[in-house]
């Protein structure tokens, strides 16, 4: 069992001591990959004060522009919500969320997004995940530190593997295909967006969210590469033949 395919991944953290403790507490439990999606302040030495002995995840944190850029190769997201957004998203607890990141990471790159310390996660941003984790805590004040609710969920992990190679827990998921990536899925849903407007379903001046809800129902079939090739294949071939038609 290992967790070298779990990456956490701060968005547009402004406080580089966050980033520190984070890297501290992903090393605390066992976790090593760090990416970063453009930092208010970094490099920085209060990052690696709080980083105590995990100099190493920052020496080897990757940094991204966008949060799309730092997932695309990821066949699972889920993203941290301290409070529920407008399109509602399937939301786990932290245990469950451990629970799939462990056994995909298994197989394949999986990734645990973290928001900005004053705002979180854009609706934009959450819509890129398949899942939304919150953990549960004091309705009148919920949301935790982001280095804190690092350390939660990293700790959740850490304990869900301990459990799965003391034989305590069993692996319940598996699948033969290897699944889409962010970056399959997203590159057929741009397709698929040309296809609808095309054929007048959809209006990109009046969106009425039909993007995100597909892609919604895409992220939560799980599609794996061989369906995503057979579902890009009709698309291709129908915008083909509408493009033979209207010249016509
Ligand atoms: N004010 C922000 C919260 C930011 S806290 C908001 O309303 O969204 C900074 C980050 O810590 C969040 O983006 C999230 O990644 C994480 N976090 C804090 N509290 C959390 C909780 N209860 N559940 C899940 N993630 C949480």
């Amino acid at each position: 069992m290992h967790l070298d395919n779990i990456r956490i991944v701060l968005v547009n953290t402004s406080h580089p001591g966050n980033i520190g403790a984070a890297a501290r507490a992903m090393k605390n439990m066992g976790l090593s990959k760090l990416y970063l999606v453009t930092p208010k302040d970094y490099p920085s030495g209060v990052a690696i004060g709080r980083a105590s002995s995990a100099l190493d995840i920052l020496d080897n944190a990757v940094l991204c522009e966008d949060l799309t850029e730092a997932i695309a190769d990821c066949s699972l997201v889920v993203g941290t919500s301290a409070r529920s957004r407008r399109i509602p998203w399937p939301v786990v607890d932290p245990g469950t969320c451990a629970k799939k990141l462990v056994e995909e990471g298994q197989q394949q790159k999986v990734a645990l997004v973290f928001g900005r310390e004053d705002r979180g996660l854009s609706n934009e941003e959450l819509q890129l995940c398949h899942f939304h984790v919150q953990i549960a805590a004091n309705p009148e004040y919920s949301s935790l530190n982001l280095a804190a609710a690092v350390m939660v969920l990293s700790h959740e992990i850490y304990q869900l593997k301990e459990q799965l190679e003391e034989g305590n827990q069993e692996v319940t998921e598996s699948w033969d295909n290897d699944l889409a990536t962010v970056a399959e899925v997203e590159t057929y849903l741009e397709h698929l967006e040309q296809m609808l407007i095309q054929i007048d379903f959809h209006d990109p001046e009046n969106p009425r969210h039909l993007m995100p809800r597909l892609r919604r129902l895409y992220n939560r079939v799980r599609v794996d590469k061989m369906e995503i090739n057979i579902l890009h294949g009709i698309v291709s071939e129908t915008r083909k033949m509408l493009n033979k038609l209207s010249k016509k």
